[in-house]
């Protein structure tokens, strides 16, 4: 990972284009399923491990196929867990070592920075991610509110 949460920075341009074309949650269980290690070791106080077969092209691509599998029938959903697969090993592969994204060849080929770089590129697109998706959260409120009965037939007292 860069921090898990920077993952989400991926989906405020692709939302900006394409507004309601990419599940949010399976995006989000792809990627935490992808970083399941990480998480625990962060919840728990321990070191960090090592990327492991997960965060490889067949280990994402696995993680994403059984995680859109049971949305098939839904294109958005589908999208989501295959978006966040390839775009976490993307982002990942660009700035860790220890991993080996591709098999067949030795090493990391896309590693090009560390990762406060990374970080500080990431940082903006999540916070336009965070307010995409209050402003979204808040319209749907309102929405949602305006929608209730009562609101145009108020009780007769
Ligand atoms: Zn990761």
């Amino acid at each position: 990972m860069p921090l898990t949460p920077l993952h989400f920075g991926v989906l405020a341009p692709v939302n900006y284009l394409f507004p309601g074309k990419v599940s949010l949650v399976s995006f989000t269980l792809v990627n935490a399923w992808i970083d399941m290690k990480f998480i625990e070791a962060a919840l728990t106080g321990q070191p960090l491990p090592a990327h492991g077969d997960i965060h490889s092209l067949a280990g994402v691509l696995i993680v994403g196929t059984l995680v859109a599998m049971p949305g098939v029938r839904y294109a958005k959903w589908v999208i989501g867990a295959y978006l966040a697969a390839l775009s976490h090993l993307l982002l990942d592969g660009l700035i860790h070592a220890d991993m080996q994204p591709f098999g067949w060849i030795e090493g990391n080929p896309l590693r090009v920075m560390d990762m406060q770089t990374l970080s500080l590129i990431l940082l903006p697109f999540m916070l336009w991610f965070i307010v995409q998706t209050v402003s979204s959260s808040y319209a749907w409120v309102r929405m949602r509110w305006a929608a209730l009965p009562f609101r145009n037939h108020p009780p007769k007292p």
